[in-house]
């Protein structure tokens, strides 16, 4: 069975790793670029909270001052700049225009520029230079939205990527699945346990077990619990051994129920290196999904619905 999405999953990012210079000192990085076609997969949606806060590109750097992003919206800490000025307020109506920005250009999705003190979530330090403490200002109302959150550096890392792709896929799936009886909830976990158990095992039986003791009926508050548990943990980040642990699995089953060796692309095995891994396995799967052979480790595939 195929698991396709046929719809663009929608990506906001923050506009400097887009190719847009819009850092304080005149800075931004394509990362997007290091995607090739496949770029056109997603509809993205650049943003930059600073620049839309009216501080413009050339302003001087601003920072955290008494706590982090939290502490900001609680009011007890403040954004100022290099020379000591109160820019909270300007910096909050820049959030408030991209965060509606996002909203209306309805991303599920956003790779975020880590280290910054106001797009970075899980870090605000930049260098040797502690900008505050995380999440920064923008970085706590990405949080706090339940954004898929993608580290935008990620996006150049071809295996970083593949991780963050396949698990992207997989809860824009499952956000769009329609569930009213039991056996489409076992249907779905049937599509997705693989790659749960790969990323916490302890965390995917809780879930394959809540599932198994459910009653036969089964209510729309169960449904949610459940989708949601299972939406939080494809979020997660997997590791490379475990990756290539799987994916070497797969290669073996696919030869053995195909009986030949696929033309060009090298065992995916540790000795190739990271990039050339990764663009083997890009092989095997491309190939794959031509025979109709479902990866499990890599459940859900982006096909574009055909012009006919
Ligand atoms: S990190 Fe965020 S606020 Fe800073 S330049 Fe990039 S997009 Fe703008």
């Amino acid at each position: 069975m195929k698991y396709i999405l046929t719809d663009k999953i929608r990506i906001g990012i923050s506009a400097c790793n887009f190719g847009a210079k819009v850092r304080w000192d005149h800075k931004g990085w394509d990362r997007v670029s290091a995607l090739g076609r496949a770029q056109s997969d997603y509809i993205w949606t650049p943003i930059c909270p600073e620049v839309m806060s009216g501080l413009g590109v050339g302003r001087d750097p601003v920072r955290l001052v008494s706590g982090n992003g939290d502490d900001y919206w609680n009011g007890a800490a403040k954004v100022k700049n290099r020379r000591g000025r109160d820019v909270s307020e300007n910096i909050r109506e820049g959030v408030r225009v991209c965060l509606d920005a996002l909203k209306r250009a309805d991303v599920e999705a956003f790779a975020f520029m880590e280290g910054s003190p106001t797009c970075g979530v899980y870090r605000t330090t930049l260098k040797d230079k502690r900008l505050g403490k995380p999440p920064g200002v923008f970085g706590a109302m990405l949080l706090k939205e339940d954004y898929f959150l993608i580290p935008a550096l990620d996006i150049e890392s071809p295996w970083k990527w593949w991780d963050w792709r396949r698990r992207l896929h997989a809860y824009a799936w499952l956000r769009r699945q329609e569930i009213h009886v039991k056996k489409e909830l076992y249907d779905i976990w049937h599509a997705l346990k693989f790659i749960c158990q790969e990323i916490d095992i302890p965390t995917a039986n809780a879930i394959g077990v809540a599932l198994a003791n459910a009653p036969g009926k089964i209510d729309q508050p169960f449904i949610s619990a459940w989708r949601r548990q299972a939406l939080d943990l494809v979020r997660r980040p997997s590791q490379l051994n475990r990756i290539q642990a799987v994916m070497t699995k797969h290669y073996a089953h696919y030869r053995k129920q195909f009986g030949y060796k696929i033309a060009d692309v090298a065992v995916p095995d540790s000795n190739l290196g990271k990039k050339n891994f990764i663009e083997a396995l890009e092989k095997l799967e491309r190939k794959a999904f031509e025979d109709g052979y479902h990866f499990s480790g890599n459940p859900v595939a982006y096909r574009p619905p055909r012009n006919n």
